[in-house]
């Protein structure tokens, strides 16, 4: 990354924090010097922060090459289409020039204040995935052939053996079972598989179900 930025000079950046489709936290040491061999804007997406212990926000100020996008769409609101940014007033004047009059509708406004007074219920059903996440991920790393990769998002990436990931992607969805096939992506993600973590009895269904295939 160092060294495209060096030979490039982007103008922004993206990192994903947590890394989708990985699932992983980048090291703090690996952001910060990221950022200060950044010339230009570095966007951090925290879409994921809601499943995750860390968040580059009590870091920001300071920075004013930094911006963090966060989504509500992560928390199950995904329907009401409001993301925010954080910034130095500096580069939010920026987006003030160009943003259009309007451009977040009334009733998602009201909409997400009245969810967000119910706070106590989006973290609830957060630290529950997190939970089924530890579940799976142990379950996942218990099968022979299957290679999970720690996550701090609400999915896990995990590795067949070579060959297997379309075969077992659609024997899942014969059995109605639809997860994420990353292996047409090839590179790194070849024999990769990603699977969103769902309620208990979904996640049952799902590992039944790739046992079932691994046979
Ligand atoms: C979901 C997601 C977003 C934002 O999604 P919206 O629904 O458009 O708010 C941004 N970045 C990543 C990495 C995501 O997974």
């Amino acid at each position: 990354m160092l060294k495209v930025i060096e030979q490039q000079q982007p103008s922004i950046l993206f990192l994903a924090y947590p890394n989708n489709p990985t699932g992983n936290l980048f090291d703090s040491s690996a952001l910060d010097a990221i950022i200060s061999a950044s010339q230009g804007l570095v966007v951090i997406d925290e879409a994921y922060a809601p499943f995750a212990d860390a968040s580059f926000l009590a870091r920001l100020e300071g920075y004013d090459n930094v911006v963090i996008m966060r989504t509500l769409s992560k928390l199950g609101l995904a329907g009401l289409r409001l993301g925010y940014l954080i910034a130095a007033p500096k580069l939010i004047g920026y987006w003030d020039r160009i943003r259009l009059p309007y451009n977040i509708n009334s009733l998602t406004q009201v909409s997400a204040r009245i969810a967000l007074s119910h706070k106590a219920i989006f973290q609830a059903q957060t630290q529950q995935i997190c939970a089924q996440r530890t579940w799976l991920y142990q379950q996942l790393s218990a099968l022979s052939g299957i290679t999970p990769y720690p996550s701090a998002a609400n999915f896990i990436l995990f590795k067949t053996q070579p060959g297997q990931a379309d075969s077992i992607f659609n024997a899942l969805k014969a059995q109605g079972v639809l997860i994420k096939n990353l292996n047409p992506q090839q590179g790194l993600l070849t024999d990769c598989l990603r699977v969103t973590v769902g309620t208990e009895v979904e996640n049952q269904v799902f590992l039944r179900a790739l046992v079932s295939c691994l046979d």
